[in-house]
């Protein structure tokens, strides 16, 4: 830990200017989703189409999303702007979580059809495997080493690694200024805490959450938060007074959809939905994200995931 810490004047300013708003009054209206087959309709909440009479030839996650009757996604719950669970009101909100209900609505299910459980980052190719989850939308960057287990759809969003400091901190700059007195906090099994210690000198600390990590460094017990730029401004813009990002991203973060390995019909199904739809991955944008100073345009889907 670093000892002297010189008070940033401008910081609080700078990520207010950031702050995610719980407001979505500013939604544009939204076309209806992809697909010609409709139930109900599209609205600027939820600017999807719940399909009707959906086949799906050759994807066995699909015959077990059928036989269920239900969707079982997995999320993170504690990201906001991303994949948040409110614990006041029980409601789910995110950038992450809309995507997963829009490919929910592609294949003909509704909100009550879902069933969300928050999964960590170091457990997802395992949920996957084991089939406990259809599949996967939370801030799950796409790797060679985990198409080793699973497959990707998308990638549906592109971010970087960046930091987390106090408001105060003026030491923390950027990737580079990371020292061997500092103490870094990230998720077990992410790309975050793995480049950290690949490329920094930086001493390391781990949990299941990057939540678990902030309250470590409101506390004083850790000098930095890493992860995703897009899940820090999240973070920063709930405590402005106290927290910021700093320094340029150092990474490419290419988000997907993890499904089953080798279900390439579901694969190109949310491909083709991502493609066709770039009016309602805007509108998710804009609804979740538009307010709190990400920036980012759709990126074309990959293929081969
Ligand atoms: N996108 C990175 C990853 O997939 C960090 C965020 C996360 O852990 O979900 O590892």
């Amino acid at each position: 830990m670093r000892k002297t810490r010189i008070a940033g004047a401008f910081a609080g300013i700078a990520i207010a200017a950031l702050a995610l708003t719980a407001c979505n009054s500013g939604t544009p209206g939204a076309e209806p989703g992809t697909g010609d087959a409709t139930g109900d309709a599209a609205t600027s909440e939820n600017p999807w189409t719940v399909a009707t009479d959906v086949t799906l030839e050759g994807s066995p996650t699909f015959d077990r999303i059928k036989a269920a009757g239900k969707v079982k996604i997995g999320v993170k719950e504690d990201q906001p702007g991303l994949g948040y669970l409110d614990p006041a009101t029980n409601v789910r909100s995110g950038f992450d979580i809309d995507i997963a209900r829009w490919i929910a609505a592609s294949l003909g299910y509704d909100e009550d059809d879902i069933e969300f459980t928050a999964i960590p980052s170091a457990n997802r190719e395992q949920a996957i495997v084991n089939g406990d989850v259809d599949y996967y939308v939370g801030t799950y960057s796409i790797t060679d080493k985990r198409k080793e287990q699973i497959s990707f759809a998308g990638p549906y969003f592109i971010t970087g690694q960046g930091l987390l400091v106090a408001a105060d901190n003026d030491t923390i700059t950027g990737k580079d200024s990371l020292t061997a007195d500092d103490i870094v906090c990230s998720a077990t099994g992410s790309t975050s805490i793995q480049r950290i210690k690949d490329e920094t000198p930086a001493q390391t600390k781990e949990y299941d959450t990057y939540s678990a990590c902030v309250e470590d460094l409101k506390n004083g017990q850790v000098d930095a938060v890493t992860t995703d730029e897009a899940i820090l401004i999240g973070y920063a813009a709930q405590d402005p007074d106290n927290l910021k990002v700093v320094g340029e991203v150092f990474s490419e973060e290419r988000y997907g959809v993890g499904i089953a390995k080798g279900d390439t019909a579901l694969q190109e199904f949310i491909n083709t939905m991502f493609t066709d739809g770039g009016e309602v991955w805007q509108a998710i944008f804009d609804k979740n994200l538009g307010a709190s100073g990400v920036k980012a345009t759709q990126p074309d889907v990959d293929p081969v995931g």
